[in-house]
């Protein structure tokens, strides 16, 4: 049986999301703009679950802007900088936001970006240097995908909007949606992106939550699906799998929490207890229990992460996005050790798979002594 601790970089779709995906393109297959009645209904289908989603959600007074991923949503929320101004990321964001950001220079936009500090979340203090009434954007991450160090979004956002009321806070909410609490109203943000495959819903499916007030202009053009905001006929099935996710996870938010913190913090008391040498990067307490990023010295996470797959335990050494890059940005803007960079594993926790916490620990131990004794 696979033990699959990667679920920071996909989810298996739940079993009610693909018999809801699989009715929907059998039944409800016919395009949502066409005149006839079938269209017509599949529209109206698609605006209840439009509305539907946002009362799960808590996002009242916000517009849901359906697009193909969170990659996606992430840079149409960026793309509303306008040129010539001044914008802050931070140093943690996911390649969807800081390589976005990055191209937004060459049309004269000053990027500002915070580090973060040894426990993965922002520098709070530099971010408020940094904030003055000429920043128009701010684009902060809720929580990490490399670590789960979770930043304190309502706090920064009421800051920001106290020192330029007109300044435009967006946050990539992936790693954080059905996992924390994330109401959109209590956090006060203007843009908040999610992706569906992260939590048991399809791949294919985003959403970029926008204020009512903003209005926004569309990246993709065409026919002017999304209200005008994202061209391209809307792909109801997988829509309507997503927000089944949305469904079946959001009464549970803390329960699962507990039982994935109670996951964590055995893994953790685990590898303190046996002789290997390994370092927890991030907040034991304070950060999100659905990752846990560990450096095990002295050795390769990339070759560690081959030996747990001979056992069928699968890890990742960093966000998958990231695999084909050299080094590990985040953890290198952190300030940890090369050493620490290179035995990097992340493990990322899912509430629906039972883990023998004992069996996961035992096997990863095996596998960093066995490297350390072939070295
Ligand atoms: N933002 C964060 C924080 C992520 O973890 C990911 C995926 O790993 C993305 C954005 C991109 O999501 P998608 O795969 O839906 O494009």
């Amino acid at each position: 049986m696979i033990l699959f601790l990667d679920n920071a970089s996909t989810t298996k779709t739940f079993k009610e999301v693909n018999e809801e995906i699989n009715n929907c393109f059998i039944n409800d297959f016919y395009n949502p703009g066409a005149l006839y009645n079938q269209g017509f209904i599949i529209k109206n289908k698609l605006e209840e679950k439009r509305e539907y989603l946002k009362s799960l959600v808590g996002a009242n007074g916000y517009k849901v802007i359906f697009t193909a991923s969170a990659t996606e949503a992430d840079n149409l929320a960026l793309f509303q900088v306008k040129k010539n101004t001044k914008i802050i990321i931070s140093g943690g964001e996911h390649p969807a936001i800081y390589e976005t950001a990055n191209s937004l220079k060459n049309q004269g936009i000053e990027v500002v970006i915070i580090p973060l500090l040894a426990n993965g979340r922002i520098d709070e203090v530099e971010f408020k240097r940094q904030m003055t009434k000429e920043v128009s954007f701010v684009s902060i991450m809720h929580v990490s995908n490399e670590t789960g160090a979770i930043n304190s979004i309502k706090e920064l956002c009421s800051f920001a909007k106290m020192v330029n009321p007109n300044v435009i806070f967006h946050s990539d909410g992936v790693q954080a949606f059905m996992k924390i609490d994330t109401n959109l109203s209590y956090l006060g943000v203007d843009m908040y992106t999610v992706s569906s495959h992260k939590i048991h819903g399809p791949k294919g499916v985003g959403v970029l939550f926008v204020k009512d007030c903003i209005n926004i202009k569309p990246q993709i053009l065409g026919g002017g699906q999304e209200n005008g905001k994202r061209s391209g006929t809307e792909n109801y099935p997988l829509i309507s799998g997503f927000v089944k996710a949305v469904e079946i996870l959001s009464p549970t938010i803390s329960s699962r929490f507990e039982k994935v913190l109670k996951s964590k913090k055995l893994l953790i008391k685990a590898f303190n207890k046996s002789n290997i040498e390994w370092k927890l990067n991030g907040d034991e307490d304070k950060d999100s229990p659905y990752i846990l990023s560990a450096s095990f010295l002295g050795v390769r996470g990339e070759v560690l992460l081959h030996m747990l797959e001979e056992y069928d335990i699968l890890v990742s050494t960093g966000s998958a996005c990231s695999t084909k890059k050299i080094g590990n940005r985040i953890l290198q803007n952190m300030g940890k050790s090369q050493l620490e960079i290179e035995g990097n594993i992340r493990f990322s926790f899912d509430a629906f798979e039972d883990i023998d916490i004992d069996y996961l620990a035992e096997k990863v131990c095996e596998c960093v002594k066995k490297y350390k004794r072939i070295r």
